[in-house]
């Protein structure tokens, strides 16, 4: 494993000349604006690229220019000589973890995840980025600051989404001034959060049910919604969901526990202070201190307990180190 610079790794991508593109399955505005940003701009310097996601895309993202040509299938032969993953490690892309190794294409990562392993041919690992879509920003700029309408519109998507519109705590100067620079390109933030928020009936009625199962715990610094199998079934995206218990005041970790079969649970955590990465990698996922996720191998009631019992007992240290 080789740790590149932005500079490094725009050289990289710059002697490539057919590059893969790939991020994380279940697909968030970072991963998929970082891979048509990077898509869009290799495109401009004349490179070929292709971006694929192994999972289903939510629809709200049809916002970004060049959706439609991200690939879900894998050929039978190879004409890549690199592979940019975005957002996450090899690991998590699904299908894509299975091409790489099949045909050793060589792994340039970008991600901003402290919990990354660290095991790509060649890593930029930036864990105090607010985005990926900030440190691709930066490649981009260096491989000659190939931005236009389609690449912005990316990048700022993938920051924009990632840091809770400038909200959250992973928000710096650099987040804001990239994300500036973009609507000098004729960026429009309000029509890209118009058309993220946008739900149909059923799921925003969902919303309703998700604050009647909120329950608290651990002296209401702990608030559970969850999501069962029907309610799954009528939402094509529960994004948003783990935040509806955020603004609960007392609140620190807000858990959202989503229904994917009879002996598995997704996991989704936000915090205000403990760090809910740690919590996240104890169970075999990860994510950031503040907003992190797993995936459990039991039902929605047990999932919970599993959750509660870690989340007190990580409260409990913090309370012991203060
Ligand atoms: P979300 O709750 O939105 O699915 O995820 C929150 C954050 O944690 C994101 O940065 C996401 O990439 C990360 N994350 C969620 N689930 C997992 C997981 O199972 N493994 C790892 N390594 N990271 C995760
Ligand atoms: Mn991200």
């Amino acid at each position: 494993m080789i740790e590149v610079s932005s500079k490094e790794a725009a050289k990289l991508l710059k002697n490539a000349q057919c590059v893969m593109i790939t991020a994380h399955k279940n697909p968030d505005g970072d991963a998929l604006g970082s891979c048509l940003g990077l898509k869009r701009a290799l495109q401009n310097l004349g490179k070929k690229a292709d971006v694929y996601i192994d999972d289903h895309i939510v629809s709200n993202y049809q916002i970004l220019p060049g959706i439609e040509a991200i690939k879900q299938a894998y050929p039978t032969e190879c004409f890549y000589d690199l592979c940019v993953v975005l957002d996450c490690e090899v690991e998590r892309t699904g299908g894509s973890a299975a091409f790489v190794a099949q045909n050793h294409l060589p792994v340039l990562n970008i991600d901003h995840h402290e919990s990354n392993p660290k095991n790509a041919d060649y890593l930029l690992l930036e864990p105090h980025s607010a985005a990926t879509g900030e440190i691709v920003y930066n490649v981009i700029k260096e491989m000659g600051n190939l931005f236009d309408y389609e690449v912005a519109t990316a990048v700022y998507t993938a920051i924009a989404t990632d840091c809770g519109f400038f909200r959250y705590a992973n928000t710096k100067p650099s987040t804001m001034l990239a994300a500036a620079e973009m609507l000098n390109y004729g960026v429009q933030p309000h029509k890209i959060s118009e058309r993220l928020e946008e739900r149909s009936y059923e799921e925003l009625k969902a919303q309703a049910k998700i604050i009647e199962s909120i329950r608290l715990e651990g002296d209401g610094k702990i608030a559970l919604a969850m999501a069962d199998k029907a309610m799954v079934e009528s939402c094509e995206t529960t994004e948003g969901f783990v935040d509806i218990a955020r603004f609960l005041r007392g609140v620190d970790v807000s858990v959202f526990l989503k229904y994917v079969s009879e002996n598995m649970t997704r996991v989704s955590m936000r915090s205000k202070d403990t760090n809910v990465a740690a919590v996240a990698e104890s169970l075999g996922g990860g994510g950031h201190q503040r907003a992190a996720g797993c995936t459990l191998q039991e039902d929605l009631p047990a999932a919970a307990e599993v959750i509660v019992v870690a989340l007190k007992a990580a409260m409990e240290l913090d309370k012991n180190a203060d």
